[in-house]
């Protein structure tokens, strides 16, 4: 192994680190999520017509907190970016009752839901949606 200077500023913000964790990580935990959330993004918009357009609504989506956890399993209310509609989005039905979802089957909503799912662990899902 290359033998290198333990980073003690993030790399995203430059922020000084403290944690064990994020200075072995290179970054903090906001950054890393962030970091990592852009990456599922990235990967899980390819089959859309516009990748990058939808990729970046969904992180716009989770970042405006727009996604709010039902009491069911896998549930979310995603409030709609003009904040005129709610929309229900479920991860396991792989359903959303907007109308983009109607004539594509797929939405950003949908898309949102899954980046968040697979980057946290339920209950982070739950905190940070709150
Ligand atoms: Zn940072
Ligand atoms: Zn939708």
């Amino acid at each position: 192994m290359t033998q290198t200077a333990t980073p003690t500023k993030c790399t995203e913000c430059h922020r000084p680190l403290r944690a064990a964790t994020s200075i072995a990580r290179g970054r903090g935990p906001v950054c890393d999520l962030k970091v990592r959330r852009r990456a599922a993004a990235e990967r899980l918009a390819r089959p859309f017509k516009d990748a990058d357009r939808a990729a970046t609504k969904a992180l716009r989506h989770l970042a405006d907190k727009a996604l709010v956890p039902t009491a069911a399993a896998r549930q979310y209310l995603m409030v709609a970016t003009a904040g005129d509609a709610t929309y229900l989005v479920d991860t396991i039905a792989r359903t959303c009752t907007c109308k983009a979802h109607q004539h594509h089957s797929r939405c950003t909503h949908l898309l949102a839901a899954d980046v968040a799912e697979i980057t946290t662990s339920r209950r982070a899902a739950y905190a940070l949606a709150a």
